[in-house]
């Protein structure tokens, strides 16, 4: 049986592997610095994220965790935003801005249908190969 461990990706410790995906004082961490932040949300409704980063020291990137996994409620914070992950526009949903997605959504597609065109040219060319290597392979048994 080989041991369950990992490096923490947070701190780089070899801790035994949980749900958290973290060691068990990076779990402690990360709680005290909600609980930082709830209470500086709850005095500063309408706080923005950096101001929230720079009052309680927690990083901006676990503040839009915090928002992302809807621990950090963005409705009752009006002005707090976070960044769009490709042009870093505000945003107060998903990972990414509205043009973005869009964006992604197209080029997603487009590389599909490269694909299909790059596929279907392979089986026009591949089958009558293939059979071919087959059939001498046959003959030399
Ligand atoms: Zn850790
Ligand atoms: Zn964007």
């Amino acid at each position: 049986m080989s041991l369950n461990v990992d490096n923490c990706p947070r701190c780089g410790k070899v801790y035994v592997k949980n749900n958290y995906g973290l060691c068990g004082s990076c779990i402690r961490n990360i709680e005290n610095e909600y609980e930082l932040c709830l209470k500086y949300l709850r005095e500063n409704k309408s706080c923005q994220l950096y101001e929230l980063s720079e009052a309680t020291g927690v990083s901006v990137k676990q503040i839009t965790k915090f928002i992302k996994e809807g621990r950090i409620s963005i409705k009752s914070n009006p002005n707090m935003f976070y960044q769009c992950e490709i042009c870093h526009e505000p945003i107060r949903s998903h990972t990414m801005c509205e043009s973005c997605r869009q964006k992604l959504a197209k080029d997603t597609s487009n590389l599909h249908e490269d694909e299909q065109r790059r596929q279907a040219l392979l089986q026009q060319s591949n089958p009558l190969s293939y059979n071919i290597k087959d059939r001498l392979r046959d003959r030399h048994r």
